[in-house]
């Protein structure tokens, strides 16, 4: 086999089907957020306004964030130096893990290096440790959880996405006695859109299954402590499994989940994912801690966060922009062919200063290319405007014909 062209043929491929990524390079001033400096391909710096973050209050930037991280390192050092088990658990970790668990009044939690690490970690080996299991995962779970699924190697069924009757008739259709897992998101991140979570719990009691919700995208953001949307509605209780990041509302790095000491106990015991990988290193977890510990009390940058996504929202709609439905802070713009969303998008950074990443398959279907956008309380008044007349201009002369 020739190596290097099959390399390139699966390049190549991707080109063609115009979803081939360029990262932009950019350098976050701290401080100064959502400004930033985007190096071109050329070695121009210029400044840019970041639409698209995941640091969806800026936390990142937050000097009660930034100091213990600095802190942590004055302290103890850059790394952990080893896995959990083997001289890599500290003070810090120990800590945040406590944390977590009151924040989503569990009993514990335990931390992965990233969210996808958790979700994939944890739901491999749930389907290891209950034997005969039967997995029933909602069409459009985030692929770290599709990866854990499939890891499970169990019987698994995926449900249309959001919709509760399918899932009940799959479970119907599955012995009573069988154990169950069902798993699914509370804020999808793509569409802006939230799980049945209390309909979700009903069928899981009815049908006797365990239930599994990832709070990615919800975690730090909604409830009064920031505990997720399971929080806001009252139904942390009757989550077994609750699965967040450090890395999106938090501004910092890691993932974890939630639960019942013994079903903690039994994943550190099991999952290679947690047991053989470095743990993160201190500085990420005092940093962590930090954000998590602000954002208990911070109800009110909660609110403005969801008043600015509102405003966004209101806004793009009063100017005759496809602005898709969404229930949550999240505002996607339809564009609907991959080769437009990336002209789209590169006009947008080139011409008007505006930073917003271009989502294509395999993140969101053929069909459904996107601009997904993340207000922040920091993006101010005169940012709104500015991005108002650019999408209008951007829209005007790249997608009238295609959307006419
Ligand atoms: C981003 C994301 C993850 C992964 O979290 P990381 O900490 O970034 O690895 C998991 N689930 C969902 C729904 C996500 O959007």
């Amino acid at each position: 086999m020739n190596y290097a062209d099959a390399f390139k043929a699966s390049v190549a491929k991707v080109r063609a089907e115009g979803r081939y990524r360029v990262f932009a390079n950019l350098r976050r001033a701290k401080g100064e957020f959502p400004r930033a400096h985007w190096r071109t391909e050329d070695g121009d710096v210029r400044d840019v306004v970041v639409w698209c973050s995941n640091d969806y209050l800026g936390m990142g930037q937050s000097p009660c964030v930034v100091g213990a991280m600095k802190q942590a390192i004055e302290d103890v050092g850059a790394g952990a130096g080893g896995t959990r088990n083997i001289s890599g658990t500290t003070n810090y970790h120990v800590e945040l893990e406590a944390s977590l668990a009151d924040l989503h009044q569990k009993e514990a939690a335990l931390l992965f290096t990233s969210g996808y690490i958790a979700n994939q970690a944890t739901l491999a080996t749930l389907g290891k440790i209950l034997p005969g299991l039967v997995i029933f995962s909602d069409a459009l779970n985030h692929a770290s959880m599709i990866e854990g699924i499939k890891g499970a190697k169990c019987e698994k069924h995926v449900w249309r996405h959001n919709d509760v009757e399918h899932l009940e008739s799959l479970l119907l259709q599955t012995p009573l006695d069988a154990p169950k897992l069902i798993a699914l998101e509370s804020v999808y991140s793509m569409d802006g859109d939230i799980g049945p979570l209390e309909a979700v719990c009903d069928l899981a009691d009815k049908y006797n299954a365990l239930t599994y919700l990832d709070e990615v995208h919800a975690v730090g953001l909604y409830g009064l402590r920031g505990g997720g949307v399971a929080e806001r509605d009252g139904l942390m209780q009757r989550f077994d499994i609750i699965e967040g990041t450090l890395g999106k509302a938090y501004g910092v790095m890691g993932g974890y989940i939630a639960a019942d000491a013994v079903i903690v106990d039994a994943i550190r015991s099991s999952a290679p994912g947690f047991i053989f990988t470095t743990s993160l290193a201190p500085a990420l977890a005092a940093g962590a801690r930090a954000s998590v510990e602000f954002l208990k009390t911070s109800h009110h940058l909660r609110e403005a966060h969801q008043a600015r996504a509102a405003e966004l929202k209101q806004r793009f709609a009063e100017a005759g922009l496809p602005v898709m439905d969404s229930k949550t802070h999240i505002v996607p713009l339809h564009v609907g062919d991959p080769v437009l969303c990336k002209r789209m998008t590169d006009s947008l950074l080139v011409d008007h200063g505006i930073y917003v990443q271009p989502i294509n398959y395999p993140t969101v279907p053929m069909g459904a290319e996107r601009m997904r956008l993340t207000p922040t309380p920091l993006h101010d008044e005169a940012m709104v405007e500015d991005l108002i007349s650019a999408m209008t201009a951007v829209y005007r002369e790249h997608a009238a014909a295609k959307l006419a």
